[in-house]
């Protein structure tokens, strides 16, 4: 047998274990582990001569090489747990089988089967080549893991790359939107950011309609046109990319090799794209699409992860640019009408004159204040009154050019503003023909009602012209003289305003530091000039203008709203003078003009009861006097704080009766005193053909009333006669005494003439 031994050298001396490494080493450095594994076993099937060679691991055979590959594993997996030491091979009949142990983290062993039995030196190799080959699977394994590592590296610096891109877009969008960035171009940056981070030529984003959640449209598109990009964007019930992307909530992706299935890309010629959902408040509003003609083009997991991302942050940019969208037209807009407001008017009236100057065409502005709106709000409520207000701005909005602006400067006053006026056009004609639109009956709550309203025009070609300010004095014009109509600005009334102005400032610093007098007129009995009473009557030395008359300043104070603390000290003034008359005339009396400010004002009962109060004055000898206008504004409010007036016992009386022309029916259900007939009938006597028919008739009316009838502004003594033939006993006028200080009215009385 030993020449067998001779005949069969062992081969281990052949080879050196370094050669074995540098063998193996090519074929673990290229293949995977189960490759390698086969090469290996190949390999001492080689090298060793041997008729099988495997290696096992886990239970199980991991490789095996050699002529007998059919070799049962289970004879295998016994030689491996070292349970056999023979093994018999269908055609090489009794072998002998070795295995030795392959160090790795899966503990497994290389065996060997050959047929002559392996002598120490061949053993040796044995080992050699099984520490080789744990050595290779370490080194395969911890290469896989640098390998796997590295890659993963890769994918995070990308990541991260994408994530920096992603911010710096998005800051740049989000500072696009707080520096007040219209919509469209925050939309067209968020179309350009995905095309740029994702690095698709093309991008689009597609918003659906409002109010309907079929369509989508594409609002903003870079690197292809609008339409091109139109059938990726579908809505959701449409099979393309984007409406698919809004109806599942994900990104959908088509790379180039699945592009088949993708007809609305290929019509297109384009080779792969995306889609991401964008949302609004937690709903899909639509998609961001990024599309490419480029080829080869495969979406990795951080391109669509990016995508997805920049949709998200999107859909916040687009929720931001809503809000400040929606602060910025509320911040110049009217809230109820959502018509532009005083500034957003001022600013397009800059813009139409800045024009103008150039242009040469003139600029109209329109001042309309409603005529009894206040009624209206006053007896329907406040939602009616709001109500109207929306009618009213929705007829004035119709009843001009779409190019010109209708503005709500508050409350009831609107302003309209005419850009480029047309030639054949005077503004005035145009303001009467809306103020024509406005006189037809509005249907508020099923309730039609009636409105008028005061226009001012002023019309300018110069930003140096105040077409505001000149049009708002020509309405307030258009309301003195009479409401429901149109007044043009004249450049006098700017100089009568701003004296207006200055005398209310005036008036107020009179009333504060006491600059004001009460004189006295005397009442008189017509028969013999006795005085009866006295009408206490305000006045005003102005330091420079001198005596200012009350028919001015009185209406001013009313319009200010000083007449409540005027009548007040009025009032508190003559009751002081009334404390100086003789013990001797008990009969006395004191009339004090009231204003229809004062008889509106809640407070007005308790003011004249605490002055009366003050006073020694009895309250039977204290008479007020109102005109018949007061009585017109709300007559039911009017009777009942007269009563409530009256039931402090002074008397009441209505001044200038007969100009009012107001309804007499009235005056059965007012507790009233008695009546002055107006200066204008007084003078109407002067001419002795003429029949006195009002004199005649409120001296009727006075005596079938009781009521105390007094002549005002009586000047000849034909008219003091002619009074006295009628039956009128009691009159005033210069013809008696004209109106004096109190120190003077007391001496008066004294002289007793
Ligand atoms: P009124 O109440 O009708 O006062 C009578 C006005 O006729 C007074 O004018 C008086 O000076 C004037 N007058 C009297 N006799 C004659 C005459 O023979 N000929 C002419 N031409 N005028 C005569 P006055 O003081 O200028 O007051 C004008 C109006 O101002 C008053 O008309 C009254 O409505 C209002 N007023 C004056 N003082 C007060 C006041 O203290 N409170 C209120 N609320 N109104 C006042
Ligand atoms: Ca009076
Ligand atoms: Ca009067």
């Amino acid at each position: 047998m030993s020449a067998r031994v001779e005949q069969a050298p062992e081969v281990a001396s052949l080879w050196s274990v370094r050669e074995l490494v540098d063998l193996l080493a090519s074929v673990w450095a290229d293949l995977d582990e189960e490759e390698a594994l086969a090469v290996t076993v190949a390999r001492c099937v080689e090298i060793l001569g041997a008729e099988v060679a495997a290696v096992v691991a886990d239970g199980r055979v991991a490789a095996v090489a050699g002529a007998a590959a059919g070799a049962d594993d289970g004879d295998l997996l016994a030689v491996a747990d070292g349970r056999k030491g023979i093994v018999e091979l269908p055609w090489a009949g009794v072998s002998q089988a070795v295995s030795v142990a392959v160090e790795d983290e899966r503990p497994g062993r290389l065996l060997i089967v050959r047929k002559q039995p392996l002598g120490p030196q061949e053993l040796d190799l044995l080992r050699g080549l099984a520490r080789v080959l744990s050595i290779s699977l370490r080194m395969h394994r911890t290469l896989a893991q640098v390998r796997a590592q590295a890659e993963e590296n890769e994918r995070l610096a990308e990541r991260l790359r994408h994530r920096q891109a992603l911010l710096e877009r998005l800051t740049r969008i989000e500072r696009a939107i707080t520096h007040g960035a219209d919509r469209q171009t925050v939309l067209d940056m968020i179309a350009q950011g995905a095309s740029e981070l994702v690095g698709d030529e093309a991008a689009g984003l597609g918003l659906l309609h409002p109010d309907d959640s079929e369509r989508a449209r594409v609002v903003a598109a870079v690197g292809i046109a609008p339409e091109l990009l139109d059938p990726l964007l579908q809505g959701p019930a449409g099979s393309s990319l984007g409406g698919r992307a809004m109806e599942q909530g994900r990104l959908v992706a088509v790379d180039e090799d699945e592009r088949e299935g993708a007809a609305e890309l290929t019509e297109q010629g384009l080779r792969a794209a995306m889609a991401a959902p964008v949302h609004e408040k937690g709903r899909v509003i639509g998609s961001l699409v990024v599309a490419t003609a480029r080829r080869g083009r495969r979406y990795s997991e951080a391109e669509r992860e990016t995508l997805l991302a920049f949709a998200e942050h999107a859909s916040l940019a687009l929720s931001d640019a809503r809000t400040v969208e929606d602060a910025v037209f509320r911040s110049v807009h009217d809230p109820l009408t959502e018509l532009p407001n005083r500034l957003l008017f001022q600013d397009r009236l800059d813009h139409a004159l800045a024009l103008a100057e150039r242009s040469g065409r003139p600029v109209a502005v329109l001042f309309l204040d409603l005529d009894g709106f206040k009624r209206v709000n006053d007896s329907l409520g406040h939602a009616a009154g709001d109500e109207l207000l929306v009618a009213v701005a929705g007829r004035l909005r119709r009843s001009v050019r779409p190019a010109d602006t209708v503005a709500r400067l508050g409350g009831d006053e609107f302003a309209i503003l005419i850009e480029e006026l047309p030639p054949d056009v005077q503004a005035g004609s145009a303001a009467e023909r809306i103020l024509g639109e406005l006189a037809e009956p509005f249907v508020i709550r099923s309730r039609s009602v009636v409105l008028g309203a005061s226009v001012g025009v002023a019309v300018g070609t110069s930003r140096r012209d105040d077409l505001v300010h000149a049009a708002d004095l020509a309405m307030y014009r258009a309301k003195e003289e009479g409401k429901g109509r149109v007044q043009v600005f004249q450049p006098e009334m700017r100089a009568a305003v701003t004296q207006r102005l200055d005398l209310e400032v005036d008036l107020r610093r009179a009333l504060d530091h006491e600059r004001l007098e009460v004189y006295f007129q005397p009442v008189v009995r017509i028969a013999d000039g006795s005085i009866v009473g006295f009408e206490a009557l305000a006045r005003w030395c102005h330091p420079r203008r001198g005596w200012v008359s009350p028919a001015e300043f009185v209406p001013l104070a009313e319009e200010t709203g000083l007449i409540l603390p005027l009548g007040e000290w009025v009032l508190r003034e003559a009751c002081r003078f009334a404390a100086s008359w003789p013990r001797s005339r008990p009969e006395l009396w004191l009339s004090v003009n009231l204003s229809a400010a004062q008889l509106e004002h809640p407070d007005l009962v308790e003011m004249v009861r605490t002055t009366l109060d003050a006073s020694a004055l009895e309250p039977e000898r204290l008479w007020l006097e109102i005109t018949e206008t007061v009585l017109m504004r709300d007559a039911e409010e009017a009777v009942a704080q007269l009563a409530r007036l009256k039931s402090l016992g002074i008397g009441l009386s209505i001044d200038d009766f007969g100009t009012g022309h107001w309804s007499l029916r009235h005056l059965e259900r007012l507790p009233l005193d008695g009546l002055k007939i107006a200066k204008v009938f007084v003078d109407g006597l002067l001419d002795p053909e003429r029949d006195p028919v009002v004199v005649r008739a409120v001296l009727d009316l006075g005596a079938s009333f009781s009521l105390q009838v007094i002549a005002e502004g009586v000047e000849r003594l034909d008219q003091a006669r002619r009074l006295q033939e009628l039956g009128c006993a009691l009159g005033q006028g210069y013809l008696f005494a004209r109106p004096a200080s109190g120190r003077r009215a007391l001496a008066l009385l004294a002289s007793g003439s």
